[in-house]
């Protein structure tokens, strides 16, 4: 398989190479163009368990890697550290079902992704002969940083620094990062927002001097963020686990399609949807849910992205971007590798803030995506609305996908089945959760967590209980034009 930089002819790379490097030279996506060469029967995973599912979608992606590796590389990846045998369990919650994918090691759906990478990294070096450590750089809205940091931690050959908009997390989320244990990882505030350390992350990488000093320590950098294909990959196959399920469960017939609605930031979950549906997978709608922070909704509805806006901190944090890397993936689907024209809108977007896409190619995008947004007010009130009508909970992301499916189902219902993909514990966001719920909302995002076990009776996910004892290991803080000063001298002490 092919991986094409999105933004020019000139940078190909395989499965391993893309991985690797997680980002192209020219600052493009690695993505691939030949769906035909990853079809999946999808009567043919009907009978697989979980891992057996992913390490088939995973596989037909990556291929550079054989099936038997593949099978290997992900039963250790995930052994053990989910919840639930089936990984990501379907829940139906009234007429509709929840697709949760939170019952991973940091409670959220990043880790499905991030067990999995590093041993897609490490595997990559080992077949490409690369003897550089791996310095993993990520900026996060306050998930991938941890379930990263989870998922690097010890791995031989790799170092990771995640960078987090100073109080643009939850205290939850916060603790979970400052107590990361082992040897080879660093956690640091910058003074901004995520779209700052966002893009702080992405100058490093295209940035000559900062890859020449990781070259002199005998290192080398690389993206953990969902920009890596090596991210989107194992997204993909829940989708399919998801459809399966349903299947299974006789809620469909093999071959009916099946809307999902995806609470969105970077626009990486939602687009690994748009993998599974290139790859054979019946999906009616994609329906894309964002909060206040709505970019995408009026991307969807009027062909013009415009980052020119104000930016809301959010109860949905992990949502709150403006800046969504991953939809330069689907403007390079959608156009057919246009590589021209997506060199050309990027370049727009970063010297303007906005640009128009082509009508043709809006309106493919239309055929199979849908948008809503849903602000913090309509967010908690779905969460108490469907604890009090259903005795489900969930957390402040899902709920903007749960109001999102609301407005959908009032203004263009097809009648095919609705999935809405959970994307986090709701004790990861407690005090909002709780004052949904109750109308408390203590100080502490701890006592909140008491307070929402005891009133629910849900579970509380025990590494998430465990953090309030542990020791916060890193302080650090920079503003968002040093980052590359403090990754240089990171690097300093590495050579
Ligand atoms: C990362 C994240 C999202 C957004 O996912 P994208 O792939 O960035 O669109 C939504 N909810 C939660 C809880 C997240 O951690």
């Amino acid at each position: 398989m092919i991986f094409y930089s999105t933004r020019s002819k000139a940078h190909t790379a395989d499965s391993t190479e893309a991985v690797l490097r997680g980002i192209a030279p020219d600052g493009g996506l690695y993505t691939p163009v030949d769906f035909d060469q990853m079809q999946i029967d999808v009567g043919a995973l009907l009978n697989m368990s979980a891992t057996e599912i992913s390490a088939t979608v995973i596989g037909r992606i990556l291929n550079d890697f054989t099936p038997q590796e593949m099978r290997g590389l992900i039963d250790a990846a995930y052994d053990g550290k989910f919840e639930t045998e089936d990984m990501t369990p379907l829940e139906k919650v009234g007429d509709d079902f929840v697709l949760e994918l939170f019952r991973g090691p940091t409670s959220a759906f990043k880790d499905v992704a991030l067990s999995v990478l590093p041993r897609l990294i490490t595997a990559a070096k080992d077949k490409l002969g690369v003897k550089e450590e791996i310095v993993i750089l990520t900026a996060t809205s306050g998930d991938t940083g941890k379930a990263a940091l989870e998922g690097f931690h010890d791995v031989p050959g790799t170092r990771i620094i995640v960078f987090y908009p100073d109080g643009g997390v939850s205290d939850v989320q916060k603790a979970q990062m400052v107590t990361q244990a082992g040897g080879n990882v660093g956690v640091c505030a910058v003074k901004g927002n995520f779209d700052d350390a966002q893009t702080g992350v992405k100058n490093i990488f295209a940035d000559d001097q900062a890859n020449g000093w990781a070259a002199q320590s005998g290192a080398r950098l690389s993206s953990a963020n969902s920009i890596n294909i090596g991210r989107l990959a194992p997204q993909v196959a829940y989708y399919f686990k998801a459809y399966c399920d349903l299947v299974l469960r006789g809620e469909i017939r093999l071959g009916d399609p099946v809307n999902f609605v995806v609470p969105t930031g970077n626009f990486g979950d939602i687009l690994a949807g748009e993998f599974a549906r290139r790859m054979g997978l019946p999906v009616a709608k994609l329906v894309c849910a964002s909060n206040a922070n709505n970019v995408l909704t009026d991307f969807i509805k009027t062909g013009v992205y415009d980052r020119r806006r104000e930016f809301y901190r959010t109860a949905s944090p992990s949502m709150d971007i403006l800046v969504s890397s991953n939809l330069e993936r689907y403007l390079f689907l959608a156009s057919g590798g246009d590589f021209d024209l997506v060199a050309s809108l990027m370049a727009k977007l970063r010297e303007n803030g906005v640009y128009t896409a082509p009508e043709a190619l809006m309106n493919t995008m239309r055929e199979h995506f849908s948008a809503g947004c849903a602000d913090d007010a309509r967010a908690l009130q779905a969460i108490g609305r469907v604890w009090d009508e259903h005795g489900y909970l969930m957390d402040t992301h899902t709920a903007v996908g749960w109001a999102v499916l609301e407005g959908f189902k009032a203004n263009e219902d097809n009648g095919w089945v609705n999935v809405v993909l959970s994307t986090a514990s709701p004790y990861k966001f407690s005090r909002d959760v709780l004052s949904a719920i109750s109308g408390r909302q203590p100080e502490s995002g701890f006592g909140a967590m008491d307070m929402l076990h005891e009133t629910t009776g849900v579970p509380v996910p025990e590494r998430l209980a465990e953090l309030r004892s542990k020791a916060a290991r890193f302080t650090d803080v920079v503003e968002k034009d040093n980052m590359l000063e403090y990754v240089k001298d990171k690097l300093k002490k590495i050579g």
